[in-house]
């Protein structure tokens, strides 16, 4: 029997580093060895309750060596891990949890009154929550301690699922995407060569774990390589800059939110930063103001493009290249492969804007209980179709237009939202913007901005459209701008533009 997925791992880091510091958690040091008999105790405990290769378990709460136990731990039985984030609203939760059908559920003890109804509507064989619980109900810490350390032996191969990550449902209904140990192993392998991984490295966590990117490209990598995590609940910038300081981090992943919020932090001046190496920002472009207000103190990002289906790391633009290559995503990971095709499919030439296409060990299989999605997901040659628009320069660099249903098409010039959006963010004052295309009679489609604006800030129409005059072709500039208290958006803050075209489809 053998174990060629996660599973193995956490034997293979108690073998090779047991006394290197794994974790550092609410200031509680965890060693590769601690952290791997909890994995052990995690699988003993879900294999007695009759877990078997295939079930889904699934968890539910903040950042937590549990959640690294109970993605290693039922990986070693071939179970699959379903990370649930807790920003998604009741019936979000539900249909993860029906579309899985979870078997095992460990949440977080704030969550129990919140998804009460959904397991008895849903019926989940085994709901454990996280701490001590009480002797009548008791909790994962309590369970693990009771439980007799066993032993496991679950033919596992790489071809197996590992994890069922749900997409952020920005252009509808999320879904849940299969990740297999290869999919997870070789966006782990890809990062420690693309973002240079080393032992020594001590990453901070302040992004959830449940996050693809915090997942495949944070705490996998880092686990694989031996190095370590100073791992926190949640994001409290003033605490985070702390942490830094105190642990001498490395590496520091995040939003364009993140970083922003650090540099505003009346601790930013005052903190030494000079051991952070490691800056990578994903999921949407790093606006220029953050890459300054960092560059000032010395501190460059590596970005990154993907997505769920991609493990997630698909691309990253080197930090030496941020100036040269500005606006860019960078180039395919070292395992990963980048085309772009037209619409019948056929590869254009470079500089040429076209879907974004991408193959490689990282791409995952399907998704779960949609084998129509996942047929039209990928190529007749199995490359998978992003949804996303863009063009690779003649150095092969990637620059993402759009996505392709956001993408508005006005008097047969396309428009990608996102380059009005970047300008309009510019605009002091303006906090938020989606720009969407509304039918119009004579050009097809014309963009509008929506967008949210700091109290007491004057921004109209009129002064939108000036601020836009002169940078932007006329076509692409927004006949309306509507001023919103907020934008619609998903659990991981994007902007849900389906809902916006809808809303103000009939007021055009
Ligand atoms: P759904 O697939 O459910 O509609 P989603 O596509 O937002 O939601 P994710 O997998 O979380 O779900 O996000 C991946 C998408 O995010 C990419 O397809 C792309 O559109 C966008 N994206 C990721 N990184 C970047 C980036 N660096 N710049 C611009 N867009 C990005
Ligand atoms: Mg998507």
């Amino acid at each position: 029997m053998h174990n060629h997925g996660l599973g193995a791992w956490m034997a293979k880091r108690r073998l090779k580093s047991p006394d290197k510091t794994a974790l550092i958690f609410d200031d509680r040091t965890v060693t590769y060895r601690e952290l791997a008999d909890g994995t052990d105790r995690v699988s003993a405990m879900l294999s007695r309750r009759g877990i078997r290769k295939g079930d889904r378990v699934a968890f539910l709460g903040e950042n937590s060596p549990e959640f690294l136990q109970l993605l290693f731990g039922a990986a070693q039985l071939g179970a699959v891990f379903v990370p649930i984030n807790t920003r998604l609203a009741a019936p979000e939760i539900l249909h993860v949890l029906a579309d899985s059908q979870v078997r095992a559920l460990i949440h977080d003890p704030s969550f129990t009154e919140r998804v009460a109804p959904l397991i008895s509507a849903v019926g989940i064989a085994h709901v454990i929550p996280t701490g001590e619980g009480t002797d009548a109900a008791p909790g994962l810490s309590r369970v693990l301690r009771d439980t007799p350390a066993g032993h496991t032996d679950v033919e596992v191969t790489l071809d197996d699922p590992a994890a069922i990550l749900y997409t952020s449902g920005t252009t509808g209904k999320s879904k849940g995407a299969i990740l297999s140990h290869q999919n997870l192993t070789w966006v782990a392998l890809n990062t420690l060569v693309d973002y240079d991984v080393v032992s020594d490295d001590v990453a901070l966590m302040i992004s959830p774990l449940f996050h693809a990117a915090s997942l495949g490209m944070g705490a996998l990598p880092i686990m694989l390589k031996g190095a370590t995590i100073v791992l926190e609940r949640g994001f409290e910038p003033g605490r985070a800059l702390a942490l830094i300081e105190r642990h001498g981090v490395t590496m520091l992943s995040g939003v364009p939110t993140t970083y922003q919020l650090l540099a505003d932090h009346p601790d930013w001046a005052s903190t030494d930063l000079s051991t952070l190496m490691k800056l990578t920002c994903g999921g949407s472009p790093v606006p220029t103001r953050i890459l300054n207000a960092y560059e000032d103190r010395g501190l460059s990002f590596s970005q990154g493009y993907g997505m769920t289906e991609t493990s997630p790391g698909a691309t990253s633009l080197h930090p030496t290249m941020t100036r040269t290559k500005q606006g860019s995503v960078g180039l395919p990971h070292f395992f990963t492969e980048v085309r772009i095709a037209d619409e019948q499919g056929a590869v254009v030439s470079r500089g040429t804007i076209g879907e974004i296409e991408i193959a490689g060990p990282n791409v995952f299989p399907g998704y779960l209980n949609l084998p129509q999605a996942t047929a039209e997901a990928f190529t007749a040659d199995g490359w998978l179709r992003t949804g996303d628009l863009g063009y690779l320069d003649t150095d092969g660099y990637l620059f993402i237009a759009d996505r392709l249903k956001d993408m508005i098409i006005s008097g047969g010039e396309n428009i990608y939202p996102a380059e009005i959006e970047n300008l309009i963010s510019d605009i002091d004052g303006v906090t938020g913007a989606a720009v969407i295309g509304v039918p119009d009679d004579r050009w097809g489609e014309v963009p509008w901005a929506v967008v949210t604006v700091r109290d007491g800030a004057t921004i109209n129409t009129d002064s939108v459209r000036a601020h836009l005059d002169g940078r932007l072709g006329r076509f692409k500039i927004p006949q309306r701008v509507v001023i919103v208290d907020e934008l619609p958006r998903t659990a991981s803050g994007k902007v849900r533009k389906a809902d916006l075209r809808t809303r103000f489809a009939s007021e055009a």
